[in-house]
């Protein structure tokens, strides 16, 4: 591996006491022997700048079976209904917007309740964002001043597993946040069925993702400075597992990332697979019921200033 690499401490804890977890290619996952993340370690110093999205993330970002699936009214339906049921009007910020399909959204469905704006490391997908009429804002958002705004609501979908720092920014979050302001995470689940039946196999497994979280380090790792309002678990794609189980860890393209992604879509929106989709659904309530589907959501409301270590 003759790339420049990052040696971390543990995401959660700060531990940099960790024992070797899985192997898959050039990717070294850990387990913090501390309170038990897991997470890479090392990491290509690429992935963790948010230089690798502004440059080779591009292609798939832009890619047009991606737009498309990303602007496919049923996207986001899990995560709008979710935020609706806590945050019905105000201002939002989305971190990691990418290009821009959830603020989008909400801009649509219920215009005028809502004040945007996008942020992410990645420039080009920012660029869509802004045709489409999504406000913006660039750069890396530790270091963003943001203009002494703050916000009603900071969304990040699926994005504290791809950052080599996520505590920083859920301290961003923080300062970013009204008071009693919310925050709303997802990010995939280390303990779903697919990473159980599949583990270093799943597709999920891979570079860009930097943090594997559980229910229990994902509160770890949020708990200073804010309550949590609700975790819960969502999403299933039996079609990945199936794939993932066949493949026995191939590496998949983002190519093939975006098309399936615009199948599955796809298939969400065709009438004639109703029963499927019943079915389907029955399944993903079952899982989330147990903990096993493929994402964690947590909603978190602002409360005292957060903890550093430093303060106490
Ligand atoms: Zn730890």
């Amino acid at each position: 591996m003759s790339e420049a690499s990052l040696q971390r401490a543990c995401p959660v804890c700060d531990s940099r006491r960790a024992a070797p977890h899985w192997r898959k290619a050039e990717l070294r996952i850990v387990r913090c022997t501390d309170c038990g993340m897991i997470y890479a370690n090392p990491v290509p110093t690429r992935m963790a700048t948010g230089e690798f999205y502004d440059a080779a993330g591009t292609d798939y970002y832009l890619a047009p079976a991606k737009l498309e699936s990303d602007y496919a009214a049923v996207r986001f339906e899990r995560e709008l209904w979710l935020f609706r049921k806590f945050c019905a009007r105000g201002a939002v910020l989305d971190v990691g917007c990418s290009s821009g399909a959830f603020l989008y959204q909400l801009q649509q469905r219920w215009p005028g309740q809502y004040e945007t704006l996008g942020t992410d490391a990645s420039g080009p997908p920012l660029d869509y964002a802004e045709s489409r009429g999504v406000a913006v804002v660039r750069g890396n958002f530790l270091a963003q001043p943001l203009g002494g705004r703050t916000f009603h609501a900071v969304t990040f979908w699926a994005v504290l597993e791809h950052l080599a720092e996520p505590k920083r920014f859920l301290e961003q979050a923080h300062a970013a946040l009204k008071s009693g302001g919310l925050c709303f995470v997802l990010v995939p689940n280390l303990h779903s069925l697919a990473a159980r039946l599949l583990g270093a196999r799943y597709r999920y497994v891979y570079e860009q993702h930097l943090n594997y979280f559980c229910p229990q380090s994902l509160t770890r790792l949020a708990e200073s400075g804010f309550e949590i309002v609700t975790i819960r678990c969502s999403h299933f794609n039996p079609v990945v597992i199936w794939q993932d189980w066949r493949g026995g860890g191939r590496a998949v393209s983002n190519v093939e990332r975006g098309e399936l992604l615009k199948r599955t879509t796809a298939y969400k929106q065709k009438a004639w697979l109703k029963p499927v989709k019943w079915v389907y659904g029955l399944a993903e309530k079952f899982l989330a019921a147990f903990g096993l589907a493929d994402n964690l959501v947590l909603v978190l409301r602002k409360t005292e200033p957060p903890r550093r270590k430093d303060s106490i």
